[in-house]
């Protein structure tokens, strides 16, 4: 197990074993599964084992194996059309504090993930603002 863990995180005692899951890939930084209350049939989960609650807790080295294998399983699983999703805190919709990529398989209109998209007009004035600063922090 990576030295980086939570004893009292659920998804930590599934890396360990402590907790069963329906495993699909355990390697020395990452781990995948079933998720037991899938969007759609073959809905999983790819988390990193390193424990961390939102994605930039997470280093960089253990982040970049976990698309690949997002990759991986939506190959496998034949989804035609799928979501990649990661929720970071509990506004957003996140209920495990442990970063996890969910693989969202999405068959028809009623299946899989159901998103809200309210878009707001930008203010260009605002936005070119905003794009320095950021700009100059990356
Ligand atoms: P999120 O809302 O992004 O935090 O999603 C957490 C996900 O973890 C949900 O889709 C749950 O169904 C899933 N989940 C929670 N406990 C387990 C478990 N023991 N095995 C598999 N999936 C789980
Ligand atoms: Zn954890």
């Amino acid at each position: 197990m990576a030295a980086h863990s939570d004893s009292s995180c659920i998804f930590c005692k599934i890396i360990k074993g402590d907790i069963p899951s329906f495993k699909l890939v355990d390697t020395d930084k990452t781990f995948a599964f079933l998720d037991i209350g899938p969007l759609a049939k073959g809905h999983a989960l790819v988390i990193p084992k390193y424990h961390g609650e939102k994605l930039t807790d997470i280093p960089d080295d253990h982040l970049s194996e976990v698309l690949k294998y997002c990759k991986a399983i939506a190959k496998a699983s034949e989804f035609k059309e799928y979501n990649i999703l990661q929720n970071n805190g509990a506004l957003a919709h996140q209920v495990v504090p442990h970063v996890h990529f969910h693989v969202i398989p999405k068959n028809t209109e009623e299946d899989g993930l159901q998103i809200g998209w309210p878009t707001q007009k930008a203010n260009m004035d605002e936005l070119k603002k905003y794009h320095e600063e950021l700009k100059g922090k990356l």
